[in-house]
């Protein structure tokens, strides 16, 4: 294919997330290092309030990342060994991890294939006496129906816990992702829509009592300094990286709007073409951790993702071998073909550059460099 004169796209870049705010970053890690409270310090309390807060949730607790904010989060809403837990086959295999940490038994489910969110006719019908809760994953930054979720876990007698992990400040039927759990899970790697310098994670919760264990589990079982009542472990969010996310939390909302804005400007130019973009239920609720279309069949994904790496245009895919399909997790009972809507995806999804600060001009350069890529199959 022939090179175009277009500037490398890459998938993500950090760069106008945190120059305009440089300043302000090294203020707070100062103030951190000066006040030497490295571990459970002021800044992370502050943290806690502020983003618990903005997810209009009474009760954070910073953990050290994602999968122990799933674990532990689990842990202390009581679930034990044995349980079963309704959880989507396409996610993050750190969904199934922290269910599998926590002692229970993940019970795959299908997903809905235009939105791949978790399918709930799917999910009703996996349910077993053994079943406790309903884990959804607010994949790519659109929650799943707040309402549905609720009707669901009432008839069922289940409750439920939020992968709210690639969805901060998500909005769905007038309800923030991380608000309709008994405890929901959040993550701060760097490269989710709110992300430190580092690992991080935390537990939402409006129940004071799963609030007042996690403080314990996280922090080796120990309500008071080595007084051990919970077989806890080590797991905080440190109080650098809290003090990072303080600075950059207030940018959320308008980094937020900048990832659907640019998400709205990808579908417009996508409008009539052989690729779906995945459906968006949610308007301006979903905050596109991650903006995926499908390229499907008999149009080939990994060629096209090939090619347009050729061009300078930098894809992913979220993900290419779905949870129950993977190799350590065999034990786990299912097999290929189990999930068709799920590896389906898997096989057709691309995710596209998406960050805040993606110019409208750099989606145009990734829209042609598509039009290329497509010329360019259909003639072979
Ligand atoms: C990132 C992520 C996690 C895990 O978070 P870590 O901080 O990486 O442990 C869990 N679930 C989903 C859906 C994620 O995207």
């Amino acid at each position: 294919m022939t090179p175009n004169t277009i500037n490398k796209i890459p998938f993500v870049d950090f760069s106008h997330q945190h120059q305009p705010i440089q300043t302000q970053l090294e203020q707070a890690i100062q103030t951190v290092i000066q006040r030497g409270d490295f571990v459970l310090g002021e800044a992370l309390t502050e943290f806690e309030n502020a983003f618990a807060g903005a997810c209009g949730v009474k009760y954070g607790i910073g953990v050290a990342c994602g999968t122990d904010a799933i674990a532990l989060g689990l842990q202390a809403c009581g679930i034990r060994s044995g349980d079963e837990i309704l959880v989507p086959a396409n996610t993050f295999i750190a969904t199934v991890i922290g269910v599998l940490r926590a002692g229970a038994v993940p019970i795959l489910v299908d997903c809905d294939v235009e939105t791949a969110l978790i399918d709930l006719e799917a999910a009703e019908k996996a349910i077993s006496p053994k079943t406790k809760a309903i884990l959804p994953v607010h994949l790519y930054g659109q929650m799943v129906s707040p309402k549905q979720l609720l009707d669901f876990a009432g008839t069922h007698n289940l409750f439920i816990f939020e992968d709210a992990a690639q969805a901060h400040l998500a909005l769905s039927e007038g309800y923030r992702a991380g608000s309709i759990g008994k405890a929901s899970a959040f993550s701060f790697y760097p490269s989710k829509n709110l992300g430190g310098f580092g690992d991080g994670g935390m537990v939402v919760t409006p129940d004071p009592d799963i609030a007042k264990n996690l403080r314990s589990l996280r922090n080796y079982g120990a309500p008071q300094k080595y007084l051990h009542t919970d077989t806890g472990t080590n797991s905080r969010l440190d109080t650098l990286q809290a003090a990072v996310l303080n600075v950059k939390l207030p940018h959320l909302r308008k980094w937020n709007q900048q990832r659907n804005t640019a998400a709205q400007n990808y579908e417009n130019l996508l409008h009539n073409k052989p690729i779906i973009p995945l459906q968006n239920k949610t308007a301006t609720g979903h905050v596109y951790h991650l903006y995926v279309i499908r390229i499907p069949h008999p149009l080939d994904r990994n060629f096209f993702q090939q090619q347009l790496a050729e061009i300078g245009i930098q894809t992913g895919i979220h993900y290419p071998l779905p949870c129950h399909l993977q190799p350590a997790y065999q034990n786990l009972g299912y097999q290929k073909g189990d999930f068709p809507a799920a590896e389906t995806l898997s096989q057709e999804i691309l995710s596209l550059p998406m960050y805040p600060g993606l110019t409208p001009s750099q989606i145009q350069q990734v829209i042609n460099s598509i039009e290329l890529v497509l010329c360019h199959q259909n003639k072979l």
